[in-house]
């Protein structure tokens, strides 16, 4: 229906003056002698349209609409009046007045894209439907000369010629098939303000000032108002996909349109991390100086993977991981480096374990077809993370060989069943070549005994190594530092800064304490790499997969100088506390239950009501789960624990505080009373 009514209103817009340009959906703008009576607005209006005064300078000159689904101004476009508006807008740039001053045409998209711009916070736009958000990005129309009568039909094309998707711009058909010699095509694309977007070489630097300062003010107010946004994204699947084109565009199109773009379709359909409310798996931040770092990073667009490539990246990788080491507690005599997620990391430790047995000789030989190999076995806890099964797979150990030992009452891994798993395996004639244990499991943040573990694996000559890609953030406060208790007597451990530390993401810390191993694991130094400072320098592709590697050293580093040890520390330690106060509540509450000990920032909760039996407690949790989610101001993850089902409730983001807590618990309140009424 709404397809319709913007159709109607197009043609009643199309019929109040030939010489008007209207434009759907992008920077444009309808030009008219006069707005008093004019049929422009009504038929505006009926389409859906917002309209109100462009700005203080009144009505009369300049009226602005924004609609749900056109985008566009009315503006009185003679001379007197363009230069007046122009004069009173201090915020142009010369080029834009100087274009603006230059002719109605040029004006027309000025105007728009400003008033796009103005309203690009604007929640109606935000909340444009589907559907209207597809017919918005179907048609768009470039500014053309008024005057040009001939192509004025071309202005308003049937909207089912252009459904394939958005952002057709006319001069995507009459752009030559074939570009001149030199392979740049006769028919460029311009900005706003002319600038061929089409020539060789960057974009003009201008256009980057311009655009860079337009993003720093959205991305602060997205910052300081997070919660504008659902915390949860409410697209359908495929809904994003659709509303984009299904193929490039062949002419350059303006920064303006695109990151007009990003706002009109790519907001709406993310789930925003960075929320307050966000209380899902384990919640993270984008913190100020983590995002700074990364801008440098990708300005910057170093390459670590040999130290000459980047000497300083490199470098300040070695140093920030050893200042991340100390953060933790951890004792001296550790290789550290930054991968991009804990998957990878433990991956890379369990191809060192299994290198750390030189006469397997899997790097030379291969797993496939030897009969002189034993099984290799790799133990964790039945709450570790998939990665770890994953690495086992990736490595061609077999899953099988992935040996999940149980936990005792408090969700940690059993020292006593890890032996007997051990002995069993080695009686059989299994070779056990790792064993990981989990500090903050995935499920509900358990701390295994890493000591006791480590005295197994050791006597079993089984790598040790630990994920603390969550928990191990807790030890930067130092009442907590012996949650890593042991850990100093592991192989291998990882954590990651990308969860818990307020470094966005990726980024995650490995720490060896036999970089050898690692590197026997996976350097190989083709002649275009070799470099002469080699045996004298760490060169980072020798202890991975990648060669090529970001500069993720810079964020890390910044976060930890623009915080400090004590301000990490003051802000984990109050999430921390803040969980418990969660906890607290929820244990006060009849019938709310606490199903495992919090001890970090992970609180697992259920709703179980005596009327209820345990499918039924279960679905009930679910739709407790589902309804708190679909308000969009908090978002919870669930798991399986002891076969019931269980509501996650983690607090990692750098801006929650008690306030989003108590609203989170009255939506969950709320809706379990509503579930059961
Ligand atoms: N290990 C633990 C304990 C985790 O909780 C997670 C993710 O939540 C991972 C590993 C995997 O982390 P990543 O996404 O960095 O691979």
């Amino acid at each position: 229906p709404a397809f319709r009514a913007c159709e109607l209103s197009l043609s009643d817009v199309r019929g109040i003056r030939a010489k008007s340009v209207f434009q759907v959906g992008g920077a444009g703008a309808v030009g008219t002698g006069s707005l008093r009576g004019m049929p422009v607005l009504p038929a505006l209006r009926r389409a859906g349209a917002r309209i109100w005064p462009f700005d203080d300078h009144g009505p009369q000159t300049v009226v602005e609409i924004y609609p749900r689904l056109l985008t566009g101004s009315v503006h009185k476009s003679n001379r007197a009046a363009r230069a007046e508006y122009l004069a009173h807008l201090d915020d142009l740039p010369t080029w834009a007045r100087a274009l603006g001053e230059s002719g109605e045409d040029a004006f027309d998209a000025l105007v728009s894209a400003r008033a796009m711009w103005r309203h690009r916070d604007d929640p109606a736009l935000h909340a444009i439907p589907t559907a209207l958000e597809r017919i918005e990005g179907a048609i768009w129309l470039p500014p053309m000369a008024a005057t040009d009568t001939r192509r004025q039909h071309a202005y308003l094309p049937p909207m089912t010629d252009h459904a394939a998707g958005p952002r057709r711009a006319l001069s995507d058909s009459t752009a030559s098939a074939t570009g001149p010699a030199d392979g740049w095509d006769a028919h460029v694309g311009r900005d706003i303000d002319g600038t061929p977007l089409d020539a060789p070489g960057d974009l003009p630097l201008e256009l980057f000032r311009t655009h860079a300062a337009e993003l720093i003010d959205w991305i602060a107010k997205y910052m300081a108002e997070p919660e504008r946004f659902p915390v949860v994204s409410r697209v359908a699947p495929g809904e994003i996909a659709r509303g984009l084109p299904t193929a490039p565009p062949r002419v350059a199109e303006p920064l303006a349109d695109i990151l007009a773009d990003f706002h009109r379709l790519i907001v709406p359909g993310l789930t925003h991390w960075n929320h307050p409310g966000f209380h899902a798996y384990f919640s993270n931040s984008a913190s100020i100086p983590g995002i700074l770092g990364e801008m440098l990073t990708t300005a910057l667009n170093q390459n670590a993977m040999l130290w000459k490539t980047s000497p300083a990246a490199t470098e300040l990788e070695q140093v920030a991981m050893d200042w991340l080491r100390q953060l933790l507690g951890l004792g001296r005599g550790w290789f550290g480096m930054i991968t991009d997620t804990a998957s990878i990391s433990t991956f890379l430790a369990i191809a060192a374990a299994r290198e750390a047995k030189p006469e397997l000789d899997v790097r030379g030989k291969g797993l496939v077809g030897r009969s002189d190999l034993p099984v290799m076995r790799v133990y964790c806890s039945s709450h570790a993370h998939t990665s770890v099964d994953k690495a086992v797979m990736a490595l061609g150990l077999g899953h099988e060989n992935c040996v999940h030992i149980a936990v005792d009452e408090q969700f940690r891994m059993r020292p006593d069943a890890l032996a007997a798993a051990i002995a069993e395996d080695v009686a059989h004639g299994m070779l056990p070549i790792a064993v990981v244990a989990t500090v903050g499991t995935t499920s509900v943040a358990a701390i295994d005994p890493v000591p006791e573990i480590a005295e197994i694996a050791r006597a079993a000559g089984a790598w040790l190594h630990v994920d603390a890609a969550y928990g191990g953030a807790a030890a930067v406060v130092p009442e907590l530092a012996g949650i890593l208790d042991g850990v100093d007597e592991a192989d291998s451990v990882v954590m990651n800064p990308h969860k818990w530390l307020f470094v966005p993401m990726d980024c995650s810390a490995l720490w060896v304490k036999h970089p050898d191993v690692l590197k026997r694991a996976f350097s190989l130094v083709p002649e275009y790499l070799v470099t002469r400072e080699q045996d004298a320098v760490v060169n980072y592709m020798d202890y991975g997969i990648q060669l090529g590697r970001r500069f993720r050293a810079l964020k890390l580093w910044m976060v930890m100088r623009a915080y400090g040890a004590d301000g990490l520390a003051a802000r984990v330690r109050q999430q921390i506390a803040l969980t418990r106060a969660f906890a607290s509540w929820v244990r006060a509450e009849p019938h709310w239950e606490v199903i495992a000990p919090v001890h970090l920032s992970l609180a697992c909760i259920r709703h179980a009501p005596p009327s209820l039996d345990a499918a039924a407690t279960d679905a009930h949790n679910e739709r407790i789960m589902h309804a708190v989610n679909a308000s969009g101001e908090a978002f919870l993850s669930h798991n399986k624990t002891n076969d019931q089902l269980v509501l996650r409730f983690a607090i990692g983001n750098i801006r929650t505080d008690e306030r989003h807590v108590r609203r989170a618990w009255q939506l969950l309140r709320e809706a379990a009373a509503a579930d059961l009424a």
